[in-house]
């Protein structure tokens, strides 16, 4: 077990609480992801689409284009225009959300599509522009992680160039402890939260944002955690890649010898 892990699952950051007290709601070790399931071109319509689930959590994201831009005034004659949209459905949470975005989800939208342009050679798409819709079908913690590293998939789905994949994981402080992937009911409660996204075959953050209060040495920890996390969901998002292009194969007919 690397150092990180070793360190969270002995309780490091733990404030004088007893181990075999302490648990997580749902019953996981300190360093364990919820269940996640990464499905890559599940939408005919869509250039790219991708659809997860992170325990309870489900999202669906579909990308459009590149096309020409609309409105005009957005062009850049330079690069590609790239819009997200992240947008929780109204049935997505216990109380009915109203269809409008909200703050958050216009605050979201920008964080997730800086996140995503990071990687994304937009130089190769000038006067052009490109939709990522995120889609929140049930929500339960970790959203922006989930729709960030789903709408990678996407766009590698859609063919669009890109430096690398992103992928995003939360960690963060729960009842005294630092924890991975905190569930909607240890967001709530816990003491800290914190979003992080990288590349990581650059191996460069592009998304960092945090909620709470932690030490300097906890806040370290849970970024450590976090880009652990952010690597294993890596290794799960290169096999749902290869899982739709062996799809894909298995349906390409062979083609007849020429004499
Ligand atoms: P993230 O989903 O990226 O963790 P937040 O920390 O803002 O983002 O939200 C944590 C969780 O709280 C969400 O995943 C969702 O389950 C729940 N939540 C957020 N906003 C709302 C809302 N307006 N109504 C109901 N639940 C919400």
């Amino acid at each position: 077990m690397n150092t990180v892990a070793a360190k969270v699952q002995q309780g490091g950051g733990a404030e004088g609480q007893a181990a075999e007290e302490w648990r997580r709601p749902d019953g996981r070790a300190a360093d364990e992801l919820r269940p996640l399931r990464l499905e890559v071109g599940v939408l005919e319509n869509a250039e790219g689409s991708a659809y997860g689930e992170q325990g309870r959590g489900k999202i669906l994201v579909a990308v459009y284009g590149p096309t020409e831009v609309h409105p005009r005034h957005m062009e850049h004659v330079d690069r590609l225009t790239m819009l997200c949209r992240y947008h929780m459905a109204p049935f997505s949470t216990e109380e009915r959300r109203r269809p409008q975005p909200t703050r958050r989800d216009i605050e979201l939208s920008k964080v997730i599509r800086e996140a995503l342009e990071a990687a994304v050679l937009t130089e190769r798409f000038p006067r052009s522009m490109l939709k990522i819709f995120i889609e929140v079908l049930e929500a339960a913690g970790g959203t922006r992680c989930l729709g960030i590293t789903l709408a990678s998939l996407a766009l590698a789905n859609a063919g669009i160039p890109m430096r690398d994949l992103v992928v995003g994981c939360a960690a963060g402080k729960y009842k005294g402890r630092i924890v991975l992937d905190l569930s909607e009911e240890e967001d709530k409660e816990g003491e800290a939260d914190m979003a992080v996204a990288i590349m990581p075959s650059l191996n460069r953050i592009v998304l960092l944002q945090m909620d709470g209060e932690l030490t300097r040495e906890e806040f370290f920890q849970a970024l450590d955690l976090a880009i652990e996390g952010c690597r294993r969901i890596h290794k799960m998002q290169v096999e749902a890649i290869k899982r739709k292009l062996q799809e894909g194969l298995a349906l390409t007919p062979p083609t007849e010898e020429k004499e």
